[in-house]
């Protein structure tokens, strides 16, 4: 491209974390960036509502491997901690069992080594070399392929042999009942791929690399909560001279000459650009907003095949009077409820939404006096649910409140006792609030599963297959779901888009 007077330009569609983290890259390569969110805040999934004084974290609320931002920032020629203040957590969380059993995880090997040593002292050992292959599955998973472009067939079959080798065919729970016996380790090893959407029981063993993200890198908590990482995005793109739009929804990428040339938003208005990002679900972006053009690889029928992440059903709450209460009841706690496998199945295989649940339970007020007004406390609890595709769906107008009064009950009988009477703000979110609100296919939590056959090469490339000009960052793409995986998505993105080209210098008059 030539030195032009004007710099080129780039659209971002979705203010989600990897359709930020893709402007930021996009303004540090000289592009005029443009996010476009439907949204009233930056954010997506990790942006809040606030409600009667609290905030309402929506999703993401524990940060791991800081140095995906640090590094973002940094590309940006700016610091990360100067913006937002990250507090690491101890204990990371605690797990808790209907028995009365419990195991808190901590960064620190002494520490890990007693609650095993306490709950099973016979599965010392096959702990320690848990541990040994989930750094090898990070260096190789995480470090080498999840930091590099996928979009080149060659790139997944030069690394198929290291995959064999490791076993990338066992999930993620056959590899932590290998080396452990008891089932409550099983389950303390085995539930990580739950967080980014994916069936611990078939989702490849390559992901038990989170268990040594978070003893090398720790679990912490973004001050102000995922928003204010969200917003200090948002304060830098400004920065580099590009605009956030908020409130607006792209109906459609426009084509010109083959190549994507802008996006119409709903209501008619047109926007060009030199080149498209979408950080809208990559199901989204394909069927809905490049309806009008013929696909190759993502048709709908494709689509409609993939295996979808699991729904969510959250409870977002607020307590008052309670900041002295539920004195052991700490940032992060996991309610696991009567069944493990059984369960899982019924959420992903079956579709049922089944009579017990096992809870995620989210207490931000204990470390960050911003959430809630003084003296109360702001909560979320996160049961994984079937998504909306299943055959047998769930009806939510007549079962969310049944559901959250059954969450009710088991939160008062195991965890916080007196809680009916003490709430006093209440906000529920069921998958039709995530298909709705994040125009999510199928209302799933975190886009497409992370199964071995629809990671890496095959799912969505970060490099449209579909659209020259196209670019796709976010969970729906390599390498996929949780904050580092969708600000590595536009890590990725930053080594496919070229840089900008320079912008001449004005011509004086007198020259
Ligand atoms: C409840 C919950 C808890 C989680 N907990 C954690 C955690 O603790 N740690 C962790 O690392 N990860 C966690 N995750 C996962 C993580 O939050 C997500 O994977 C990540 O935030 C998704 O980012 P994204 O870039 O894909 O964009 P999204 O957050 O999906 O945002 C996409 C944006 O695009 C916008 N959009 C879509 N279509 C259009 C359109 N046509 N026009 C305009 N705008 C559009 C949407 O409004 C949305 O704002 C959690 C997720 C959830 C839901």
């Amino acid at each position: 491209m030539s030195d032009s007077a004007a710099p080129e330009r780039a659209i971002v569609i979705g203010a989600g974390l990897g359709g930020l983290a893709s402007a930021m890259r996009l303004g540090a390569k000289g592009y005029a960036v443009t996010v476009i969110d439907r949204l009233d805040r930056p954010g997506g999934r990790g942006s809040s509502i606030t409600q009667g004084g609290h905030r309402f974290d929506l999703g993401p609320t524990i940060v791991t491997v800081p140095q995906g931002l640090r590094d973002l920032w940094a590309a940006c020629g700016r610091d990360f901690d100067s913006d937002v203040t990250l507090k690491p957590m101890d204990p990371f969380y605690e797990i808790r069992w209907p028995d009365g059993a419990h195991f808190t995880a901590r960064q620190d090997d002494a520490a890990m080594e007693a609650e095993i040593t306490r709950l099973s002292p016979g599965d010392l050992p096959g702990y320690r070399k848990f541990l040994d292959d989930a750094e090898d599955r990070y260096w190789f998973g995480y470090e080498n392929l999840g930091r590099r472009a996928m979009h080149e067939l060659w790139e997944l079959i030069k690394v198929l042999p290291r995959f064999a080798w490791l076993r990338a065919d066992r999930s993620v729970y056959a590899h932590a009942a290998r080396r452990v016996r008891d089932p409550r380790l099983r389950f303390a090893l085995s539930f990580h791929p739950l967080f980014i959407g994916g069936d611990p029981f078939r989702v490849t063993s390559m992901y038990i690399l989170v268990s040594h993200l978070e003893k090398a890198f720790g679990v912490h908590y973004a001050m102000g909560g995922v928003q204010a990482i969200a917003t200090a995005m948002a304060n830098v793109i400004r920065d580099q001279g590009g605009h956030v739009k908020m409130g607006v929804e792209v109906d459609e990428i426009l084509v010109e000459n083959g190549r994507a040339s802008g996006v119409r938003l709903i209501g008619g208005e047109t926007l060009h650009a030199d080149l498209v990002v979408s950080n809208a679900d990559a199901g989204h972006t394909y069927t809905r907003l490049l309806r009008n053009r013929p696909r190759r690889r993502w048709t709908n029928a494709k689509l409609d095949r993939a295996r979808w992440s699991m729904g969510l059903f959250v409870w977002y709450f607020g307590t008052r009077g309670t900041r002295g209460m539920w004195a052991d009841v700490g940032h992060h706690t996991i309610l696991v409820g009567p069944r493990y496998q059984a369960h899982i199945r019924d959420i992903f295989i079956n579709g049922h939404l089944a009579e017990d649940m096992s809870l995620y339970v989210h207490r931000p007020s204990v470390t960050d006096p911003s959430v809630a007004p003084e003296g109360d406390d702001t909560f979320y609890v996160l049961s994984p649910v079937p998504h909306l595709g299943h055959d047998n769906g769930v009806d939510w107008a007549e079962q969310a409140e049944p559901y959250r009064q059954k969450m009710l009950a088991m939160l008062e009988e195991r965890l916080l006792p007196g809680l009916a009477a003490r709430v006093s703000e209440s906000l529920v979110f069921t998958p039709e609030d995530f298909r709705d609100r994040y125009l999510s296919p199928l209302g799933a939590g975190f886009s497409i599963e992370p199964r071995i056959l629809q990671s890496a090469w095959f799912r969505p490339h970060n490099i449209s297959e579909e659209l020259p000009g196209l670019y796709l960052a976010g969970a729906g793409t390599h390498p996929g779901a949780g904050l580092p995986g969708v600000i590595g998505t536009a890590e990725v993105l930053g080594t496919l888009v070229p840089d900008a080209a320079p912008v001449a210098p004005m011509k004086m008059a007198a020259e």
